[in-house]
């Protein structure tokens, strides 16, 4: 046991993902082994056991899914892009969701925004998840805000603010580590893939929080950065 208890300290962010992914695959598939047997035995009845069993399945397909996504090496192509465009794109698709949540997501340009060197599908992938934990993290009447402006350095920073639960400080350096949440149909893949997307384009994210307070979320994105990475890679990366 002591050579394997010093072979699990050394594994790498590769195992612990796999490790975590078996971990979020074997529960749903207890439940389905044991309403299975019950099936079994005796069908009339357990129609509801078809709905939970199916609701699993579709668990276990959308974490995968999810695990899929971050852990193949993913191409990006970079090309001058309309940052605003993008943001705009975000907003509208998230609205009527925000709505639903009594919560009002507003986008404001603070200065004009130039287009900027990047891969427009990840950046749009980046801030559908920070806009959709921030939605998340609001019971009711929220406001989320997005500002976005360029700074003197020659980045643009987006800024997030949402008005949401917050997240207790001994938390926030586990942020981005693959499977962390707190929510129950959260999977803790999101933040994660967001680091890696902005770490791609030579950005940085900065996340700040109080408790009943909110959120701010700054991501800054170099105009034109020097050397972009071309893949994405979580496992590759460890
Ligand atoms: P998931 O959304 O599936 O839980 P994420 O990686 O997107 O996974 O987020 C991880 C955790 O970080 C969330 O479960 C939540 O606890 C916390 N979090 C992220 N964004 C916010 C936010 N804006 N406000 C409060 N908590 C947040
Ligand atoms: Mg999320």
């Amino acid at each position: 046991t002591e050579e394997l208890l010093r072979k699990s300290d050394k594994l790498s962010v590769a195992g612990q993902l796999a490790a975590g992914l078996a971990h979020e695959i074997r529960n749903p598939l207890t439940s389905l082994r044991g309403f299975l047997q019950l099936l079994q035995s005796d069908l009339k009845g357990k129609q509801h056991y078809f709905e939970i069993m199916l609701s699993e399945l579709d668990r276990i397909n959308f974490i995968v899914s999810e695990f899929l996504v971050i852990a193949k090496p993913e191409a990006l192509h970079y090309k001058q892009g309309r940052l605003g465009d993008i943001l705009q794109t975000v907003v509208a698709l998230l609205e009527s969701q925000a709505v639903l949540n009594n919560t009002s997501l507003t986008l404001e340009f603070v200065t004009d925004v130039p287009e900027i060197v990047c891969s427009e599908m990840h950046l749009k992938q980046l801030f559908i998840n920070i806009v959709k934990n921030a939605i998340e993290a609001i019971s009711s009447d929220g406001q989320i805000h997005m500002t976005v402006s360029v700074e003197a350095d020659g980045y643009v920073r987006i800024r997030t603010k949402d008005n949401g639960c917050g997240i207790p400080e001994d938390r926030l350096k586990q942020l981005g580590e693959p499977f962390y949440t707190t929510k129950e149909k959260g999977t803790g893949l999101g933040l994660m893939m967001c680091f890696k997307i902005v770490e791609a384009h030579k950005g940085t994210m900065q996340i700040r929080s109080a408790i009943g307070e909110g959120t701010t979320i700054d991501i800054r994105l170099p105009i034109d950065p020097p050397d972009v990475r071309t893949t994405i890679s979580n496992l590759a990366l460890a």
